[in-house]
């Protein structure tokens, strides 16, 4: 039985499919969204259309990682009974809402967002870059508020998304709702506005770094530990973190500049035991950084093994069709809540002149 397109508080995040999931999204996100389902009306997007901003010639890898990135949050945990999956292409009224936001926003404030600065730098983009690329910023707004929720779980990355989609909000209410420009944010909607203000709800780690030991763990930057590698791929990943300095087992070394012992915060359950590593290692006492990753790797992979092994069971042909059939019943859901607001908006807009309903088939 589905609980879904309920009356409970709706919840929306999402992922590009650019790759498989990995150990920055767990603790990034992940984990929120697992804790949210019970609560709150679950929504989370394929942004499968964001992915073309940056391999438009790689259609055929969008659509399989599309699929990987579904069973990545099978495997976590995500009941697709609870939560909604969703495709971002198949569901119309968030292209046609981008649009709509794409008036309501200066070109100036989009080119302003530090996260879209920080991609263009991070993945090495220079001044190539197409139009739709910034333009997702905005239809990242649309992807949110199509569903009108009260929370979107995400890293820290996305907060300028975020602050930009509540502002589109905001405007959306003031010029065609009537709601006061001075209005608290918890009252747009009571005054009458189609969308509410969403708040971000930042995991446990907002920002867990890569292998690389620099930039954020990224499936695009070559540093990042897939939830679906195997356990010697972990091993492997993990053991070729440079720690920050060069030492023997019996030399003073410094844990703070150590990327190793942020994974070993993040994963090892017993912080008394990182802790004691860690005062071992700045005392010299015959801690070698191999004996660090290998308690990260152990850990790490205590995590991964429940995860892996229930995503062997969408392996193959099969499982892409399983999961496929998955993601077109919550698309489905999805197009009802879409629908109602974007009729809601284009009320407000006057653009009323007809109701229409969409078909899958
Ligand atoms: P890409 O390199 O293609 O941008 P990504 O690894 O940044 O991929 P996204 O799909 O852009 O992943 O992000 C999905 C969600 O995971 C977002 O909420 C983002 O903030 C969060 N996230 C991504 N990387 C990290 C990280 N290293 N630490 C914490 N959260 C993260
Ligand atoms: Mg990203």
């Amino acid at each position: 039985m589905t609980t879904t397109n309920s009356d409970k508080p709706r919840v929306l995040t999402g992922d590009t499919p650019t790759g498989r999931l990995h150990l920055g999204h767990y603790v990034g996100s992940i984990e929120n969204r697992l804790r949210l389902q019970d609560e709150y009306d679950c929504y989370f997007l394929l942004a499968n259309m964001h992915a073309f901003t940056t391999r438009a010639e790689r259609s055929r890898e969008i659509h399989q990682d599309t699929i990987e990135i579904v069973k990545d949050w099978l495997a976590c945990g995500i009941d697709p009974n609870r939560s909604t999956i969703v495709l971002q292409t198949e569901v119309p009224a968030i292209a046609e809402l981008s649009w709509f936001f794409a008036m309501l926003i200066p070109f100036n404030r989009v080119m302003r967002n530090p996260t879209l600065k920080t991609e263009i730098d991070s993945k090495g983009l220079g001044d190539t870059y197409p139009f739709g690329f910034p333009m997702y910023a905005v239809g990242q707004c649309a992807d949110i508020l199509v569903f009108r929720p009260k929370y979107v779980p995400v890293g820290e990355d996305q907060v300028a998304h975020i602050e930009m989609c509540r502002e589109v909000a905001r405007r959306f209410d003031q010029v065609y709702c009537g709601v006061d420009s001075h209005a608290e944010d918890e009252d747009y909607e009571a005054q009458g506005g189609v969308f509410p203000i969403p708040e971000a709800l930042i995991g446990r780690i907002g920002r867990l770094v890569g292998t690389d030991g620099k930039h954020k763990m990224s499936k695009s930057l070559n540093n990042a530990v897939f939830l679906s590698d195997t356990p010697k791929q972990v091993k492997k990943k993990i053991g070729a973190i440079y720690p920050g300095q060069s030492r023997e087992p019996n030399d003073p070394g410094d844990p703070d500049i150590n990327p190793v012992f942020t994974f070993a915060d993040v994963f090892i359950k017993d912080a008394g035991a990182v802790a004691e590593m860690k005062e071992r290692y700045r005392k010299g006492d015959n801690l070698g950084d191999g004996h660090v990753k290998m308690a990260v790797v152990d850990a790490v992979n205590e995590l991964l093994e429940p995860i892996r092994e229930r995503r062997a069971q969408y392996e193959g042909p099969q499982g892409d069709a399983a999961v496929v059939d998955i993601i077109r019943a919550g698309t489905e859901r999805a197009n009802v809540v879409a629908e109602e607001t974007l009729w809601m908006a284009k009320e407000a807009m006057s653009l009323d002149f007809w109701r229409r309903s969409l078909e899958t088939k």
